[in-house]
């Protein structure tokens, strides 16, 4: 049985992986930060698809937080197989010469230090080596990590980058441990995450001028993710999949 940590799983990109994971029989930890009714609705979600859902509020860069996230999901359903490293933020749009000192740590530490604890806490435990049952990482980036996000969020774009280079060093440390890393870079995805940034329309707008022509659905996210985590995928490490209409 396969039981995947999934980090900001109480909306959005989170959510969806959540839904698909308790489709495929997999047990689901939703983890949230803030938002209990959002991380609740999602778990009725999981529920209504035959899923055994145990919602977590864990704060991603919180050190404590996170031992005890996983520890929790081993606790409930046994060993962990799984994590979606997905929690991440924008902060407002801005060039970064208007960017100050209190924006950039948040931004970096959500996103980097967060992303990088979680995957750590999995590499505690996933792997053969350490009485884990082996299984599978993947690492929520952005096609901001490839484009740079001028004048809107080169922290973030710089930050993403970051969790690119942690995809390829982690996957080879621990390919011949029984555990495959891999992420995704999604480019413009209907989520509320564009509201944080000061502009709610942003997937729908850029998304139009992609070569797709559209912004993406947080279920077309969650389809890759959850290949990337499973058997089928079974000869695939230190992939890095755009998802992002060809932009
Ligand atoms: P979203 O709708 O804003 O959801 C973000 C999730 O992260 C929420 O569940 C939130 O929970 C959680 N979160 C934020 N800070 C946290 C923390 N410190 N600890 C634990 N959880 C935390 O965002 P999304 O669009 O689904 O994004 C998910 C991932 O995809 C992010 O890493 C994002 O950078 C990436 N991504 C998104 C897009 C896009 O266009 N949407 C494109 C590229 C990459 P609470 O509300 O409870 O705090």
């Amino acid at each position: 049985m396969t039981c995947v940590v999934i980090t900001g799983a109480s909306r959005g990109i989170g959510r969806a992986t959540a839904l698909l994971a308790a489709e495929r029989g997999w047990s689901v930890l939703v983890n949230f930060r803030s938002d209990e009714a959002a991380a609740e609705e999602t778990a009725s979600l999981v529920r209504k698809r035959g899923g055994r859902p145990l919602i977590w509020r864990a704060d991603v860069t919180r050190e404590d937080d996170v031992r005890a996230m996983f520890d929790a999901a081993a606790a409930e359903f046994g060993p962990v197989s799984a994590a979606v490293v997905n929690a991440g933020i924008v902060a407002p749009a801005s060039t970064l010469a208007d960017m100050d000192i209190a924006r950039l740590r948040r931004v970096f530490d959500v996103n980097v230090l967060g992303s990088y604890l979680c995957a750590r806490e999995a590499a505690r435990r996933i792997p053969l080596s350490r009485g884990g049952p082996g299984g599978a990482i993947v690492i929520v980036s952005s096609m901001a990590a490839r484009l740079g996000s001028p004048f809107e969020y080169v922290d973030y774009a710089g930050a993403k980058a970051a969790l690119d280079t942690l995809t390829v060093g982690l996957a080879k440390e621990l390919a011949a441990d029984g555990v495959r890393v891999n992420a995704v870079r999604p480019g413009l995805i209907n989520t509320e995450i564009h509201a944080s940034g000061g502009r709610p329309d942003r997937a729908q707008e850029m998304g139009a001028g992609s070569p797709i022509g559209r912004a993406g659905e947080t279920s077309e996210v969650a389809e890759a993710i959850i290949w990337l985590l499973s058997a089928n995928a079974s000869y695939v490490t230190g992939t890095i999949m755009d998802i992002a209409g060809g932009r």
